[in-house]
């Protein structure tokens, strides 16, 4: 109503005015290490990496309209363990004059990327190079992304990919009972979705940037691999640009992948003789054309402003011993970012939040896209479902919380998604 009222405004006192319209910038920036570096994601790797398989960047789309921002950015890196979501967002904060709630920093969780640390104590000194460096260049691009905003028109698509299947399997423990390891357990109902967003500049639609969000876990590599890639994630990211002119940025986001690993990883080499096409290139394509396939299909633009954000800090049960500070407290906190350009929500999860929880949110949001975007600025560990507690695996063991802590975020989710609806309104909220 309040976008009507203003649209019928600025038509009745003059020519149209651009500003109060929606705008949009983008910018990629180059993150592939310059020298040899751990890679995160398996503690079996003890070495330095042994070159690049290809390319890391970072990429920025920033909107604007009446004033507020919304400035997504996906790094081809694991995510912001050893706490660096802090140090990163607050340097990208302090340069750029957003408020916290307008940027989501988000990791395509590829585990073949320098694990980030600024601790000279404990990290290696060439990776907290490479972490300061990634600083800055995270500046960069958002200040790129800013510097470059013009009108744009947004729409939202949506399409499937077979890339990514629950990992969760099911067999026989010595006594005969069933336990899960890490597998593939297709039979699982799992949320395949490849979302989509498009952005065009009025009025030729002229293509600026192609966003997707796809459930898996970046790891078709496997931990034997001493290469940087952007694996699946980073693969379909390069394809879509190379595919729609390198003027386009195509920036990619793990949706809710804890428990979802690539259909098939590496064979033991990088086969290319007999026809064969290795994993990582087939599965990155796979997702990239998909994501292609998408826009082609997409018919004018769909939305506009306006622009919401809010950002919070849920407290979630946690298991014994696993508090954040004192002992007596029985929660840890996630980050949770909200944000909305008109009728497409986004929101960013700072955990590695199983696929159930993601699907949840996207069902029940009042939005007509609600995107999911985890190992968005924070790394707060595995959110199980409660039902996959029973069951225990990995990602169980390994979880931080305690049963019921999914649920309870699907429930702040939800409520922050009817907040953000609710403050077309109220422009305090932020
Ligand atoms: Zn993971």
């Amino acid at each position: 109503m309040l976008a009507v009222c203003a649209g019928l405004a600025v038509g009745l006192n003059g020519p149209p005015a651009r500003a109060t319209g929606l705008r949009a910038g983008v910018a990629r920036i180059d993150i592939t290490p310059s020298q040899p570096v751990m890679l995160a994601g398996y503690a079996s790797r003890k070495d330095l990496s042994r070159g690049v398989h290809d390319p890391l960047s970072a990429r920025a789309v920033a909107f604007e309209q009446d004033g507020q921002r919304l400035v997504l950015v996906s790094i081809d890196n694991l995510g912001f363990y050893n706490r660096t979501a802090e140090p990163l967002r607050t340097a990208i904060l302090e340069a750029s004059g957003l408020k916290p709630a307008e940027l989501f920093l988000s990791a395509i969780h590829t585990h073949s990327a320098p694990t980030l640390t600024l601790d000279a104590e404990k990290g290696h000194s060439n990776n907290v190079a490479y972490t300061r460096a990634l600083q800055a260049k995270l500046v960069e691009a958002v200040r790129k992304a800013l510097d470059q905003l013009a009108p744009v028109e947004i729409s939202a698509g949506s399409g499937s990919s077979p890339v990514g299947v629950n990992r969760r399997e099911v067999v026989q423990d010595d006594a005969g009972k069933p336990k899960i390891v890490l597998g593939r357990n297709p039979s699982s109902p799992t949320d395949r979705e490849v979302q989509v967003l498009k952005l065009a500049r009025p009025p030729e639609a002229e293509l600026v940037a192609v966003l997707f969000a796809y459930a898996t876990h970046s790891t078709s590599l496997g931990p034997k691999n001493y290469l940087v890639s952007g694996d699946i994630h980073g693969l379909a990211e390069q394809f879509l640009e190379r595919y729609l002119g390198s003027a386009v940025v195509a920036p990619g986001f793990a949706g809710a992948s804890g428990d979802i690993d690539p259909w098939v990883r590496v064979l033991p080499e990088f086969r290319t003789d007999k026809g064969w096409i290795p994993e990582p290139i087939l599965m990155g394509t796979m997702l990239g054309e998909e994501v292609a396939r998408v826009i082609e299909g997409m018919k004018g633009s769909t939305t506009n402003g306006p622009i919401k954000t809010l950002f919070k800090t849920v407290e979630l049960p946690c298991k014994p011993g696993a508090a954040a500070s004192a002992p007596a407290e029985a929660t840890r906190p996630l980050n949770l970012s909200l944000g909305r350009v008109g009728e497409v929500a986004f929101v960013g999860l700072g955990g590695e939040v199983f696929n159930g929880i993601g699907q949840a949110i996207k069902t029940a949001s009042p939005f007509r896209s609600t995107f999911i975007f985890t190992h968005c600025n924070g790394a707060a560990g595995y959110v199980p479902t409660r039902a996959s507690y029973a069951e225990g695996g990995y990602e169980v063991q390994s979880s931080p919380f305690a049963p019921g802590a999914g649920e309870q975020l699907i429930e702040a989710a939800l409520q922050g998604l009817r907040d953000l609806q609710w403050t077309v309104s109220n422009p305090q909220t932020e």
